[in-house]
């Protein structure tokens, strides 16, 4: 119907890429508010599967505090069930995801086959030195999920017991998982460049500068 057709147009779809600790959840939970679409993290997701135990969770949970990308396989079927989900329909921020590049063929495959396309691939871009102290100072409100940092976004202290340091934000893991990102994830930036869907952003700066620079890339 001419209805769905204009649902469609209008779907915003987007990804966001950039170095562990960039700011990509922060800007993203900002951006689904605006956009109305569903944040998909799929950090978060598995999370999610470890807390619940799930075997899912148990395999992730190997990898993840090794500061190791989870294998392709199972993030690629975690995806493609979250994204056949009816709230898709209006869009989404994919968070995380893709991360190498068999992850970003399956998502052009899966969007390809719906006839689907991205509107934007932001590149969060933060230089190396300055994510150990946003990785090592990062607390999270498992209640609202809301992110803080010790020094640059500090909780309120009435939070401070219930905020939760990850166990994979340390300076050991961190320095692995931006090994992966160099060697694994960045390697898919020239694959957006040539479909003319890449933004660049810089991360460096206050947050809301980096959110008016996203918006400003968005046109
Ligand atoms: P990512 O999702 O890319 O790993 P987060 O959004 O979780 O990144 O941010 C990592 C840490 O850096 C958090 O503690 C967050 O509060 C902090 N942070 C986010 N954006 C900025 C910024 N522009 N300047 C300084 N610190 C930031
Ligand atoms: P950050 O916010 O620091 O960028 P995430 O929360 O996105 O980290 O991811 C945490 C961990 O979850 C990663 O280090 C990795 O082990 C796993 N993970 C998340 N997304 C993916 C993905 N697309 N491919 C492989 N592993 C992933």
């Amino acid at each position: 119907s001419s209805e769905s057709a204009q649902e469609e147009s209008s779907a915003m779809r987007m990804i966001f890429i950039g170095p562990p600790g960039a700011g990509k959840g922060t800007q993203a939970a900002r951006l689904v508010a605006h956009y109305l679409i569903p944040h998909i993290s799929t950090g978060d997701m598995f999370r999610a599967a470890v807390t619940e135990g799930t075997p899912m969770g148990q395999e992730a949970d190997r990898y993840m505090k090794a500061g190791q990308l989870v294998p392709d396989e199972v993030v690629i079927g975690l995806v493609r069930e979250r994204l056949a989900q009816d709230d898709t329909k209006a869009g989404f921020m994919l968070d995380g995801f893709p991360r190498t590049r068999p992850q970003a063929e399956a998502l052009a495959e899966a969007l390809n086959a719906d006839n689907l396309t991205l509107d934007a691939v932001l590149l969060l871009e933060v230089p190396d030195e300055l994510i150990v102290e946003r990785i090592v100072g990062r607390r999270s409100d498992p209640e609202t999920g809301e992110i803080y940092h010790l020094t640059f976004n500090p909780p309120p202290a009435e939070l401070a017991d219930r905020l939760v340091h990850r166990k994979d934000d340390t300076e050991e893991a961190v320095r692995s998982r931006l090994e992966a990102y160099h060697s694994m994830t960045a390697p898919i930036v020239p694959f957006y460049e040539g479909e003319g869907v890449l933004k660049r952003v810089n991360g460096v700066g206050r947050p809301d500068d980096v959110t008016s620079a996203i918006r400003a890339a968005l046109g």
